[in-house]
């Protein structure tokens, strides 16, 4: 592992060159990001300060027995959080990998553990939302999935049946949804390179996608400021924010202009 703690570095070039590489002979790249990528747009990540709401830590609130105890609380904490994300924007760590999707096209796979939709605000298309997203609802009865309008509030009910929804996201103890699982596995399991970018990589299974990644041989990229348990496993660990490193990747790399 190579570490870089300001750019221009050792670590740096060995990203670009493993990044450059795989674009020259268009192999498949792919990235998964966390919440530090949404940090510099305001978001805050659960693990930094900022995680608690009114004194809960999202682990008393992010799960089915939290829902179903006190579902007016639950859907509080996610009209919050929902007004959080649609009065931010999307910054230059998201729209550098929406360049990147552009350069690569299906040879890119976008792998978010993210739920505030940024991503696709700053253009990226083929994104895989292993957490879901917190801009839709979804009926406790029937399964049907809404997008949520903005000014929604208190308890919202499903259009087609009438039933209590909830937040279309995956709670703390629940499975992934199993479409975009089988495809971001594909995606760690083909790679050349992966890039691993705001996560602390301790959630399970997603973490575990980097680990298929090296263990297939893929060139590791590890952006975050913060040593993580997957780090290890870096060949190029880049220990800066993402909105910094992630276009200076791209510049290096050649993709974009210097
Ligand atoms: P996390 O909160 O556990 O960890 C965030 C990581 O980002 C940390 O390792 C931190 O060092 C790093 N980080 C902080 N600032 C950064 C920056 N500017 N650039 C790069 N890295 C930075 O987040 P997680 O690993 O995504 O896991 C938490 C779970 O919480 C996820 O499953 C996700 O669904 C959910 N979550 C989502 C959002 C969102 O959608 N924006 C926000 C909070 C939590
Ligand atoms: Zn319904």
């Amino acid at each position: 592992m190579i570490v870089d703690r300001e750019p221009g570095h050792d670590a740096l070039a060995r990203a670009a060159e493993l990044l450059r590489r795989a674009v020259r002979r268009r192999q498949p790249v792919a990235a998964l990001t966390g919440a530090g990528i949404s940090a510099e747009s305001g978001v805050p990540t659960f693990r930094g300060s900022g995680g608690l709401w009114h004194g809960f830590r999202p682990e008393e609130l992010a799960t089915p027995a939290a829902f179903a105890r006190d579902p007016q609380r639950v859907w509080e904490w996610y009209h919050w959080r929902r007004g959080l994300v649609l009065a931010a924007e999307p910054n230059p760590g998201h729209r550098a990998l929406a360049v990147l999707e552009e350069r690569l096209q299906d040879a890119f796979t976008l792998i978010t553990q993210n739920v505030d939709g940024l991503h696709q605000r700053a253009g990226s298309r083929r994104v895989v939302e292993l957490h879901g997203n917190l801009l839709e609802a979804r009926c406790t009865r029937c399964g049907r999935v809404e997008p949520l309008a903005p000014e929604a509030s208190g308890i919202p009910n499903c259009p087609a049946c009438g039933a209590m929804q909830r937040p279309n996201v995956v709670w703390f103890g629940e499975p992934l949804p199993g479409a975009a699982w089988a495809r971001a596995r594909q995606a760690a399991a083909t790679a050349s390179v992966f890039l691993v970018i705001g996560t602390s990589a301790v959630v399970y299974p997603a973490a575990g996608l980097v680990e298929v990644a090296a263990a297939a041989g893929a060139g590791v990229i590890e952006i975050n400021p913060e040593e993580t348990p997957v780090s290890d496993l870096a060949d190029s660990v880049l220990r800066q924010p993402a909105g910094e490193a992630l276009p200076a990747l791209l510049r290096e790399a050649g993709i974009v202009p210097g």
